[in-house]
């Protein structure tokens, strides 16, 4: 790899100043900063159009320098984060809208634009893009795809994948392709595109892509119940599921998230209250309102308390407040370890409570939150940003989660990606075989391993 001076230079001849930065701090990390994790850069380059893209990655293909697409800087799993220096591609000038049809519900836009644009573009046309991924004002929607993001609302809807009609990507060595497009449907070939969603930065470079909308629902009326324990809140969530109830979002927070983030929701938490489920019914008004009726029926049976807001000003606040959870868990001693592993649905109390009982076992405050319906919990260690100690002994209690997850029959990873955190933890849920095919893939699409090296492999 040449030395850090002559990428800066060469990549400025090729791009122009204003596309080219020297390594700023702000691109060196990722939202894992808090568990202290940084990289190192030798240039920064910023390209405005996809045709940009690929003479970058051309270029240090060329020259075997590494290649870290970055989006908003807000993955858990410091994918975007460059470990092993060399180039960051940060997407966030690719943001144009290239086409909406809002009669065919369907949005083709540049791979930098923030998740939160998207959604709004669509609602203002009376349509959803239901990906609700939490920091959906910093993320990029090529981010969201990148990491095949979920959120609440993934319970009904499927995660971000599920809305991806076409993705257009720089692929090693530099080569714009196209897989999908404005179409519905498309079987022919293997599934590359899918194969690009979730691959982390470590397949191609996403560079825009077509999005499927759905009208939007007249109606979302959620529901919250406090319990006392976590085992009422656990049996309440599996009879939402028994009673054929089809919710749009079943969320949960356990006892010592409530203590960390309980203090702002709308209209305080009831004393004694260890365990919180949300709950949301979407749909025409009236189909909306009997869905949640029935939620209220599946939920109360034990519950310290049934909410159920309906003026729309206070939905906005109580998922307001929920998208404030992982901020108002990070605030409570300064840092976190926090993942998301996800457990089969009649599991979820055991990974619940074993997440408390791991964090003890490491002299750690511990808590989880997160979809229950998806029986996805981001099982978080919290700890005192500079108790380099605390942070020795979350990861340790991060691999015991990951090994309890699989012991479940679960996954290590439901929404936040391998990235540079779990890299190698693959190997506990899966046979060297499919190792070995998941290695190949890689060599296929990257042969020279440039490609956001250390990362999902
Ligand atoms: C407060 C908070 C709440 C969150 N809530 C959720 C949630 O509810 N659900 C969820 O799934 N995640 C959540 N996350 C995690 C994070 O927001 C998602 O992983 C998001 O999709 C990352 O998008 P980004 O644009 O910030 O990507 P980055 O963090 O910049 O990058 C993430 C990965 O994608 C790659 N990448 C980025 N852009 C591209 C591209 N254009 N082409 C190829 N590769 C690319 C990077 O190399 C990296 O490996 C949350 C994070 C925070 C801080």
């Amino acid at each position: 790899m040449a030395p850090t001076t002559a990428i800066l230079k060469e990549l400025t001849a090729l791009l122009g100043t204003d596309s080219v930065l020297p390594a700023a701090a702000f691109y060196l990390h990722d939202a894992t900063e808090s568990r202290g994790l940084a990289g190192r850069a030798d240039a920064v380059v910023l390209p405005d159009t996809a045709a940009d893209v690929a003479r970058t990655v051309a270029w240090c293909y060329e020259r075997d320098v590494p290649v870290v697409p970055r989006g908003g800087g807000t993955g858990f799993a410091a994918g975007a984060v460059p470990i092993e220096g060399g180039v960051v591609l940060g997407l966030e000038r690719l943001r144009h809208v290239r086409a909406f049809d809002p009669l065919l519900w369907r949005l083709h836009v540049e791979a930098g634009l923030p998740t939160a644009e998207v959604r709004r573009l669509a609602r203002e046309s009376g349509l959803v893009f239901p990906p609700d991924p939490g920091a959906a004002e910093q993320s990029q929607i090529g981010g969201n795809i990148a990491t095949n993001a979920g959120g609440p609302h993934a319970f009904k809807y499927g995660v971000t994948g599920a809305w991806v009609l076409g993705l257009e990507a720089v692929v090693p060595p530099g080569e714009l392709v196209t897989v999908g497009g404005p179409i519905r449907k498309d079987v022919a070939g293997y599934d590359l595109k899918s194969l690009l969603i979730g691959s982390e930065g470590t397949l191609g470079v996403i560079t825009a892509a077509w999005l499927r909308l759905l009208p939007a629902p007249e109606a979302s009326l959620p529901v919250a119940a406090f319990y006392q324990t976590a085992a009422a809140g656990c049996e309440a969530i599996e009879r939402v599921l028994g009673s054929g109830i089809v919710a749009a979002a079943l969320e949960f927070l356990d006892g010592a998230t409530l203590a960390a983030a309980g203090r702002s929701f709308p209209g305080g938490v009831p004393a004694g209250a260890r365990f919180l489920v949300l709950a949301e019914a979407d749909g025409a008004r009236e189909e909306a309102e009997r869905v949640r009726l029935e939620l209220v029926e599946a939920l109360e049976l034990d519950a310290a308390r049934v909410e159920r807001p309906a003026d729309p000003r206070d939905v906005t606040a109580l998922w307001r407040w929920r998208d404030g959870v992982s901020i108002a868990v990070t605030a409570r001693l300064g840092g976190k370890v926090s993942e998301d592993v996800v457990v089969p649905l009649d599991r979820l109390r055991e990974a619940i409570e074993g997440t408390v009982e791991i964090g003890a076992r490491h002299g750690l405050e511990a808590c989880s939150w997160g979809h229950a319906g998806d029986g996805n919990l981001h099982s978080t260690f919290m700890l005192a940003r500079e108790d380099v100690g605390a942070l020795e002994r979350a990861e340790a209690a991060a691999d015991e989660l990951f090994a309890l997850a699989v012991r479940l029959g679960g996954s290590i990873s439901g929404e936040h990606g391998i990235g540079w955190t779990k890299r190698g933890r693959l190997a506990l849920q899966w046979a060297p075989r499919a190792l070995e095919l998941h290695a190949e893939v890689k060599r296929a699409f990257d042969p020279k391993g440039l490609l956001n090296p250390g990362k999902k492999i």
